[in-house]
């Protein structure tokens, strides 16, 4: 095996401790977790105070002003555990760039430091009923209003939705000019006309909380536009610039949970026994598990040298949505062949491997679905479309 050369002895530290606040705080409750659909609130207060939330904001901010590495190691242990209810990964990683990268010191000081301790939950709302990967289809509008706006229309699909107690809401400032009239809004729970729905009954990542938001004449001062009045109708040219990390934190747990099934799958063909021996002994078995290691291993390195690229802030967004659609496609087929291998207990909840199959099908859909990154990428190439 190639070995991985991204993480120093603090980083393997870091790992570790984080693996036992996993333990301590999650493993026992993520089955009634998912039973209820969403994560304990009180996990959020946990892992602020445990330093786990933010870790890469600046210190003054409330983070750590750890590197990214921090980050990418979390979003390995929560995807190898198989605790996908767990939100951190948006929270830490998507919603807080956002403010940190174009909040204007007001929302900085308003917001980063609540996230980074717990105190509020945030989520971001791009998709809506009637526009998914077609964003600029979106119908939510934020009309101007004296100094402020109202924000009109519905989002679906929202992570973190459920406890969110900070949304990022893209709506439309300007309908007439299309992706140049769109804004992002800091919309805070309890501000009137915000509602949300139920968390919604899914296929796998049971855990996760995500729901239905609705915005009837919700009234936002001009503060509440992400950046202020220069960002106004700029909110597509940030959601595009922040692509290619979102893009890579779902290839990032695609391996991680990849590998993880595949060790679960060594381990139980060891011991199952079929026939007089090991189901490990049949070579349909052993060929089988060969192969799938042997992607995950080729995954694993363009993973790794995507993570490196995006540390030196250079990778693109073609490359990304190559790594985003290649390896969840990966993680579907390596779930599928598992449970294979796990024969009718593959097909039963509480082993962990049915659990990682139904939760897997989703990373080919959210992020831009990987029909989506093939667009990308063959644009990238000079082929056109749209
Ligand atoms: C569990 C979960 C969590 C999510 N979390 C969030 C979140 O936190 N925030 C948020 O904003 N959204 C979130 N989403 C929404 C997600 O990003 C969208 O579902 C996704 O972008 C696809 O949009 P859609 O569902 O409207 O599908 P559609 O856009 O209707 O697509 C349907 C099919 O048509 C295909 N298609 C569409 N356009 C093209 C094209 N040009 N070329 C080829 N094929 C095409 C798609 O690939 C897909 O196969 C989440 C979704 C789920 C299921």
């Amino acid at each position: 095996m190639i070995a991985r050369t991204l993480f120093s002895p603090e980083h393997e530290q870091f790992r570790d401790a984080f693996r036992r606040f996993l333990d301590k705080h999650a493993a026992p409750h993520h089955a009634h977790w998912e039973a209820q659909g969403h994560v304990a609130r009180e996990l959020w207060t946990q892992a602020g105070r445990d330093g786990f939330l933010c870790m890469t904001l600046p210190e003054s901010l409330g983070g750590a002003g750890a590197d990214l590495l921090y980050s990418v190691v979390q979003m390995e242990e929560v995807a190898r555990a198989g605790f996908t209810g767990i939100g951190f990964g948006l929270h830490s990683e998507i919603v807080a760039p956002y403010i940190a990268h174009y909040g204007t010191p007001a929302q900085q000081a308003r917001y980063l430091p609540r996230l980074a301790s717990g105190e509020m939950v945030g989520a971001i709302a791009m998709t809506e009923p009637a526009a998914g990967s077609d964003l600029q289809g979106i119908r939510t509008t934020a009309t101007r209003q004296g100094e402020g706006y109202v924000i009109n229309g519905s989002k679906i699909f929202i992570t973190n939705g459920w406890h969110a107690d900070l949304v990022i809401v893209v709506a439309k400032t300007d309908p007439a000019r299309g992706a140049k009239g769109v804004s992002l809004f800091l919309v805070e729970r309890g501000m009137p006309g915000f509602t949300r729905g139920q968390p919604l009954h899914k296929l796998g990542m049971k855990a996760q909380d995500t729901a239905e938001l609705f915005f009837q004449d919700v009234q936002v001062g001009a503060g509440q536009l992400l950046g202020g009045p220069a960002q106004e109708h700029r909110g597509f040219a940030m959601l595009m610039e922040q692509l290619p990390w979102e893009r890579l934190q779902i290839a990032i747990t695609a391996v991680a949970a990849a590998e993880a099934a595949l060790q679960w799958t060594v381990d139980h063909v060891q011991q199952r026994q079929a026939f007089g021996q090991a189901i490990a002994q049949f070579q349909n078995t052993r060929f089988k598990l060969a192969e799938l290691q042997t992607q995950v291993q080729v995954a694993r390195v363009f993973v790794d040298r995507c993570t490196e690229l995006m540390q030196a802030r250079q990778l693109d967004t073609a490359t990304a949505s190559m790594a985003k659609y290649w390896t969840t496609d990966l993680q579907c087929q390596v779930m599928d062949e598992c449970v294979q291998l796990f024969g009718g207990y593959g097909y039963m909840w509480e082993y962990p491997i049915t659990r990682a199959y139904a939760d897997a099908r989703v990373q080919r859909i959210y992020g831009g679905t990987n029909e989506i990154m093939k667009e990308v990428i063959s644009r990238s190439m000079g082929l056109g479309g749209r």
